[in-house]
């Protein structure tokens, strides 16, 4: 298994200055950034971004930018690489054809003559697991399993679903479509997280922290200058350094120890090269008064009167409506102020609460036994962020800043088009694969 080759060797991890988003700049850093880890690039090459979500207004910074990916091709464009294909899966619901078109990349393709792959669009192998404690198997891009380079290009962001950090390990909920990503995506997302590097281990990890995105919702939160591209030949590695970047402690990040005692390396930072032309002390410094938002989602200061049973679910109910109260505050601060105060019962309570109405999260909050009053649900394990905006919305009357005519538009017309179109295209290229010839 890939882990165990990792073991025998320190694992490098490259800070490269990069003052800004200007063409030369990306691509030297990357280029002496390769250099110092010297991994061949070849033969299919299939890249990984963030693009969970990309909109010039509403969410300008929480994504994987396209100049960083220019970067990396220009340095990977040799007779050695045969195809280079980009594979993402956008947030749920969210149609990732369109997200290729508002982050650049369509640009970027015509220019460099690359494919771009939805997942949701692709053809999928099934490929089985022998650790997976949340997965037996899972469904991947049949493209991306097959590729002779994985390259993975997180956007380095906090998250507060993920124990504050967005990096190389999580970016792979992102190889997985809607259904398998809502999986467990619960108390169980740290297994979960690492049951998928089984199966999509990249072999390099270029990472856009020129602009770091921070302190918010994962998708909307306000970018902060870094200057920094990271490069590394090793994706728990760079983690380890990108949450002591963001100060974070990485014994308190759930995936990063579930990888670590799956046997996955390297454990420390004390075991990690760190290589390139910006010292880790330098970086810290500048991201020493940036916040991550963690906290528990009862202490988000708003006039719901927030509960929380149990489980407590930091990538389930827990950490998305922390998420859902993020992006208000993100991008319509005012709006926080318009939510009723009314109790909002996350996870299941034994607690006796009465009130004229009361905002039941989650389907563990549904069991809870002693709530009285007129229940607004909003079900699910966990609801999922579309779901939340629009039951929020529908409930409290506070919309979401992605309730607009062209988000509204790509969630419920463009994406389910597109899948059913791709479905039936599939079906009737194996109906003339299987005819028999006459
Ligand atoms: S319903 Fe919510 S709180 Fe309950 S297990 Fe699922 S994600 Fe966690």
């Amino acid at each position: 298994m890939k882990k165990m080759k990792e073991a025998n060797t320190a694992a490098k991890v490259c800070l490269m200055r990069c003052p800004d988003y200007a063409p030369d700049h990306v691509a030297a850093a990357i280029a002496a950034g390769l250099k110092l880890l010297n991994i061949p690039v070849r033969g299919r090459v299939v890249i990984k971004p963030n693009l969970v979500l990309a909109h010039a207004q509403k969410a300008p910074s929480a994504f994987t930018r396209p100049e960083v990916v220019a970067g990396l091709l220009e340095n990977i464009r040799h007779e050695a690489v045969t195809e280079v294909s980009i594979v993402e899966k956008s947030g749920v619901g969210v149609s990732t054809h369109v997200m290729f078109r508002r982050a650049g990349y369509r640009t970027l393709a015509d220019r460099y003559g690359i494919s771009l792959c939805p997942l949701e669009e692709e053809e999928k192998v099934k490929v089985p697991l022998q650790q997976g404690k949340v997965h037996q198997s899972l469904l991947l891009s049949k493209k991306m399993h097959e590729a002779d380079t994985l390259i993975f290009m997180p956007k380095l962001k906090s998250n507060v679903l993920s124990h504050g950090l967005t990096a190389a390990l999580k970016l792979n909920i992102g190889s997985l479509d809607d259904r398998e990503r809502m999986w467990h995506h619960d108390y169980l997302l740290d297994e979960k997280i690492v049951d998928i590097l089984e199966a999509v281990h990249p072999r390099l990890v270029v990472t856009d922290a020129v602009e770091i995105a921070m302190g918010g919702n994962q998708m909307t939160e306000h970018g902060h200058q870094l200057g920094l591209i990271i490069v590394a030949d090793n994706p728990l590695a760079h983690d380890l350094v990108a949450a002591n970047i963001l100060h974070l402690e990485p014994n308190q990040i759930g995936h990063l120890q579930a990888a670590i005692k799956r046997g996955y390396t390297p454990a420390t930072l004390a075991d990690i090269e760190i290589l390139g032309d910006y010292p880790l002390q330098e970086v810290m410094a500048r991201t020493a008064t940036l916040p991550t938002g963690m906290m528990r989602v009862e202490d988000f200061d708003s006039p719901l009167a927030i509960r929380c049973g149990t489980p407590y679910c930091t990538g389930g109910c827990h950490g998305i409506f922390l998420d859902w109260l993020y992006m208000l505050r993100d991008r319509s601060p005012q709006r926080l102020n318009r939510l009723p105060a009314i109790p909002a019962i996350i996870g299941r309570t034994e607690e006796e609460i009465t009130a004229p109405r009361l905002l039941v999260i989650g389907d563990c909050a549904a069991r809870s036994p002693h709530l009285h009053g007129k229940q607004l649900r909003i079900a699910g394990c966990p609801p999922t962020h579309r779901d939340l905006m629009l039951k929020m919305g529908l409930r409290t009357r506070v919309l979401a800043p992605f309730v607009r005519a062209d988000m509204v538009w790509d969630a419920y017309a463009v994406y389910p088009w597109r899948k059913w179109l791709k479905r039936k295209n599939r079906r009737v290229d194996h109906d003339n694969e299987t005819a028999p010839r006459p």
